[in-house]
């Protein structure tokens, strides 16, 4: 069993992928090509924005989206501390300083009550993060930001690309949002990718100029960017899931909800979902208590599981020194306990119902919280 199955997913669309790459690697325009605006166009449409700007990574859609904003050196950027690192660094390497926030103990997103008390005047950016594929309270963030003199919100929805929020996709519900096509995220392309959207054309011009190092025309540097451009093949490459993804999505919340069904029956906890939202479940996480040998059980018989994540950001080394003591109890404790199980749009049910009894059986077998 796979913990991400791609090569069932490839299999299915291996024509439509083939034949969308063969068609650029004849044209040859392998950067910047015309599939980049293509591509562009179909996910804005999807997502509904005005814009979509490619880039490399979900990384750089984090720092094109920083900089756009001129977020810099005296800035305040509030966050999460239960996220990738990805998250973090890119407001450390602009010079800002990054505010941590605890999580919600049951969907581990953001807390947004908690928002209000670490806002300061120096506070530039919020940046909450889709975590495992659930939108967080944007609504609330919203009206925090703009109730604190205009504050930008920027989604990190590296794992919620096709989520839905109050009737609205996941990217279209603030400043900017900012996903990832790592291979295994929802939407993954086969190699790095990543893309930014925005109903702002100016905000959208500032992130089109940075990706391709500040140029407002060619050798017209009118600002300081950065080589943040996604591959005419990687674009091909999702072009072609996208004709699958509605069915991957449908898929997802099936799998998603039969998860959910069986592991309540089985008296195991998973991260809670909000009525008025849906997870696209990039992950499938619960929470355990003797994780490692959980894991080791799962392993033995061939169920692959993951943590997202060991230890907050709050309390990674290159990160500590940005922490309030005390501040982040609930990430810490989620930090101890989060287990993520194998979920793809490409799970059989039959593997699902093996994850799921070997999990019963581990726990049931002395691993259950007294
Ligand atoms: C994957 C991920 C990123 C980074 O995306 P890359 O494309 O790998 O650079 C950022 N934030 C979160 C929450 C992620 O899961």
């Amino acid at each position: 069993m796979q913990f991400t199955d791609l090569k069932t997913q490839y299999a299915a669309l291996k024509t439509r992928i083939d034949a969308r790459m063969q068609r650029v690697l004849e044209h040859g325009q392998y950067i910047m090509g015309p599939e980049v605006a293509e591509l562009e166009t179909a996910l804005a449409a999807f997502a509904g924005t005005r814009h979509c700007v490619t880039v490399a990574s979900g990384t750089e859609a984090l720092l094109i989206a920083l900089m756009a904003l001129e977020v810099g050196p005296g800035d305040e950027v509030v966050t999460t501390s239960f996220s990738f690192a990805a998250t973090v660094e890119t407001i450390v390497l602009l010079g800002a300083r990054p505010v941590f926030v605890d999580i919600e103990p049951d969907t581990c997103n953001l807390d947004v009550r908690q928002v209000q008390a670490a806002l300061t005047p120096r506070t530039k950016a919020i940046v909450p993060v889709s975590l495992y594929g659930q939108v967080a309270d944007l609504s609330e963030l919203n009206a925090i930001a703009a109730a604190h003199g205009g504050i930008s919100v920027i989604e990190d929805a590296a794992q919620s690309f096709g989520a839905l929020y109050q009737g609205r996709r996941s990217c279209a519900l603030s400043t900017f949002g900012a996903t990832s096509f790592f291979p295994s995220k929802p939407l993954g392309c086969y190699g790095d990718g990543g893309a930014l959207f925005t109903d702002d054309d100016a905000l959208a011009q500032a992130a089109r100029e940075i990706r391709v190092h500040g140029q407002a025309r060619r050798y017209h540097h009118t600002r300081v960017g950065v080589g943040g451009r996604m591959d005419t093949l990687q674009c091909a490459v999702l072009l072609a899931k996208l004709e699958r993804f509605a069915w991957e999505l449908q898929r997802r919340a099936e799998l998603g909800a039969r998860y959910q069904r069986l592991l309540a029956a089985a008296g195991i906890q998973a991260v809670a979902v909000r009525p008025d939202r849906n997870s696209v479940w990039a992950q499938m996480t619960v929470f355990v208590e003797r994780r490692d040998a959980v894991q080791a059980a799962l392993q033995a018989q061939g169920i692959p599981t993951a943590v997202h994540y060991p230890a907050p950001l709050d309390r990674q080394p290159a990160y500590r020194r940005f922490a309030t003591a005390g501040a982040t109890p609930e990430a810490a404790a989620a930090a101890s306990r989060v287990l993520s199980l194998p979920m793809s749009a490409d799970l059989s049910e039959a593997d699902q119902d093996r994850v799921v009894a070997a999990l019963r059986a581990a726990l049931d077998g002395g691993l259950r919280p007294a």
